[in-house]
């Protein structure tokens, strides 16, 4: 099949958007796969303060809308699908998407990151039946309710902020009495009058039952005494930080301890030419919209001078 691509992108959130609007602009014709949830973490985040241009702030969903709208309008192909193989041995590069097969000069992946859980017992069970990744999307099912979120970093103090919208208490669950989390996220979740924090307490399980009453609480470990108490919540929001989207690459893009693509040097690019990373994908340290867009752009870049050299 000739369906060959200067371009190709995976992944719709900031980085693999602005990679696109670059590519497009360059003229490279880009086509983007966005996968089952596009747009990515900004979608099921509420609002973003802290990009620049919005002085009184845009809600994620709305920025993503934004950005998809300004690469469809310099000539981006969206193709809604997922990727279910690829071979990166030789150039073209040859994807497979849900049945249809592309071949790339260029492959930039934008592929993000996703919640990570805890994985301990009652965890999966009551997932979704008082047991959430997502306060965004489930914050509204606890009105009135008593609950709690588990973490202290930035994404913790954020959601414990937020569910207060809904809830009557939210309790903030860490193990460590130290905080990840920036000083004024951690200043603002203290001034809020609905949150108590429950510090030096390591989570054993969730307790409750997915088919009758759902979650009921969550069983705790105190990090000093040792002693296991039940902290009776309607609801609890696990929020520990992220996994890469890298399952599809293992074996084949070089990758560091935690999953994440490595990149050469300052620029975007990986183990393999041709094949360039941007966005969470390839960042646990920053992992913010702005330096994803900012990484999607040099990827862009980087794809642009590749094929200026390799056409
Ligand atoms: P993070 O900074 O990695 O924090 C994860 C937290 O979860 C840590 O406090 C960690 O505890 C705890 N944790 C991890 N595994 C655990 C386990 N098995 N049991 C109990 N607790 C566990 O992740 P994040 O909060 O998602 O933030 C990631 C990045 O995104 C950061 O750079 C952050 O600044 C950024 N972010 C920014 C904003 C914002 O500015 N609006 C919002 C969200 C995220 P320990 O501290 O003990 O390891």
């Amino acid at each position: 099949m000739s369906n060959l691509r200067k371009v190709l992108i995976i992944g719709g959130g900031p980085a693999g958007l602005t990679a696109a609007i670059y590519a497009a602009r360059a003229n490279l014709k880009p086509v983007l796969i966005e996968g089952m949830q596009p747009g990515g973490q900004l979608t099921i985040t509420t609002e973003v303060e802290n990009f620049p241009g919005f002085p009184d702030g845009v809600m994620g969903p709305e920025l993503i809308d934004h950005m998809h709208r300004q690469a469809e309008k310099f000539g981006t192909e969206f193709i809604m699908g997922t990727v279910q193989n690829l071979d990166l041995s030789q150039r073209p590069f040859t994807l497979d998407v849900d049945g249809e097969t592309i071949r790339t000069e260029t492959l930039i992946v934008a592929t993000g990151a996703t919640a990570r859980l805890l994985g301990i017992p009652g965890e999966s069970e009551l997932m979704g039946y008082g047991v959430s990744a997502c306060a965004t999307c489930d914050g509204f099912f606890f009105k009135g309710k008593e609950i709690c979120v588990i973490g202290g970093g930035d994404s913790a103090m954020e959601e414990a902020n937020f569910l207060t919208t809904f809830a009557s208490k939210v309790t903030l669950v860490h193990r460590r009495e130290a905080f990840r989390a920036s000083p004024i996220m951690v200043e603002k979740v203290r001034q809020n009058p609905k949150i108590e924090f429950m510090l030096n307490a390591i989570p054993l399980s969730f307790k409750g039952d997915p088919s009758g009453s759902g979650l009921e609480g969550l069983e705790v470990k105190d990090a000093q005494s040792g002693e296991v108490r039940v902290l009776k919540v309607d609801g609890a929001f696990v929020a520990i930080g992220h996994t890469p989207t890298t399952q599809l690459f293992k074996d084949v893009l070089d990758t560091d301890e935690n999953g994440y693509l490595i990149c050469q040097g300052r620029s975007t690019a990986t183990n393999i030419p041709g094949v360039f990373a941007a966005g969470d994908v390839a960042d646990h340290h920053y992992r913010q919209a702005i330096t994803a867009a900012g990484s999607g752009c040099a990827a862009a870049l980087d794809a642009q001078h590749f094929l200026d050299l390799n056409s």
